[in-house]
């Protein structure tokens, strides 16, 4: 497949919007659909075709879904009018959402009964990274189907990991990095808990962190959110963080792998829900610490925790 490639892009949330722009800006014909209609207008007006249902979307060579969560794929992909129902024969759905193995592994059986071609292409980067089509993409599936959707990998990340034949094999490797990330801004947050009562500037201990021993991504983005406590506006919501954390826990149970960890993690994700921390940043749950140690900054008088 060429440049010449028809796409459609399924989900225009925070990535899913990026991932179209990106697609049309490296001169793909894009069609995209949301639930939510409204949040098309800003591609429709630089170029984008308006698919008005699901199947409007999958009638070229490649359908990308980048949905919230295993409910929402499973909804598009269902259904006398759903993506298996759509789907050119030789066309391709590439599901990039954050989804568990076992959906994974169940879309993969789906659409080879159907005589449809799936391969999952979950990604690392935030909304920013998506919109500047710089994402990191961890690629599954046969060969010869990644291999014709690597010019829409290329077009949506700076790098494509070819990791396995097994599509859920992708959304195994993303699910523990997301709990890897989760297990960083948990320690920051305790960290910084430490150093701030103890009277030391947050943003100074951030950049001495970074600027010797942690000079990681990973360090830069969320030690900087967390010192600045800046969790508003949401580049990942808590709500989708504890999903993943979830689904993380749930591949561990599945394989017989404690996380013992990813245990604590998920507490935490339900304490910030319970305090009304769905819609913040994941990075908020790094305030719980701050809470737990009765630092310098109180919650909130009805109990949410300080965006
Ligand atoms: P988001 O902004 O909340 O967007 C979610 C999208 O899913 C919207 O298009 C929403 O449609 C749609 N949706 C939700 N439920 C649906 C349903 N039942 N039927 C049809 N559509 C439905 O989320 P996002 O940040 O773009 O994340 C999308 C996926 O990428 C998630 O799996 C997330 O875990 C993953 N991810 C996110 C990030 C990040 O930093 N944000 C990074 C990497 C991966 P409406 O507009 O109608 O609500």
């Amino acid at each position: 497949m060429t440049r010449e490639m028809k796409v459609g892009v399924i989900g225009l949330g925070h990535m899913g919007s990026g991932i179209a722009a990106s697609l049309m800006r490296a001169g793909f014909d894009v069609t995209v659909y949301n639930r939510t209609r409204e949040k098309a207008a800003p591609l429709l007006a630089k170029g984008a075709h308006l698919a008005a249902t699901v199947r409007d979307a999958c009638g070229g060579d490649a359908v990308i879904t980048m949905l919230a969560d295993d409910n929402a794929v499973n909804e598009v992909v269902s259904g006398n009018d759903g993506i298996l129902a759509s789907l050119p024969k030789d066309a391709i759905h590439m599901s990039s959402s954050t989804i568990s193995v076992a959906l994974s592994a169940d879309l993969t059986e789906r659409h080879a009964r159907a005589g449809r071609r799936f391969i999952a292409a979950p990604v690392f980067g935030r909304p920013d990274v998506a919109a500047a089509g710089k994402l990191f993409v961890v690629a599954a599936g046969s060969s010869d189907t990644i291999a014709a959707v690597q010019p829409l990998l290329n077009a949506i990340g700076q790098k494509t990991f070819v990791i396995s034949e097994t599509p859920s094999a992708a959304n195994l490797v993303k699910l523990s990095g997301n709990f890897l990330i989760a297990t960083v801004i948990e320690s920051l947050g305790e960290a910084m808990a430490l150093i701030d009562k103890g009277g030391i500037d947050r943003r100074m201990y951030v950049d001495l962190l970074t600027s010797t021993l942690f000079g990681a991504p990973v360090y830069k983005t969320y030690g900087s959110l967390v010192a600045e406590r800046r969790f508003e506006p949401a580049g990942f919501p808590a709500l989708l963080a504890r999903k993943d954390i979830r689904l993380a826990l749930a591949a561990g149970e599945d394989l017989c792998v404690p996380l013992p960890i990813a245990s604590l993690l998920r507490d935490r994700f339900l304490a910030l829900a319970a305090r009304g921390g769905d819609h913040l940043d994941w990075s908020a749950i790094s305030e719980l610490a701050a809470l737990d140690s009765a630092s310098t900054r109180p919650q909130k008088q009805d109990g949410s925790i300080a965006a």
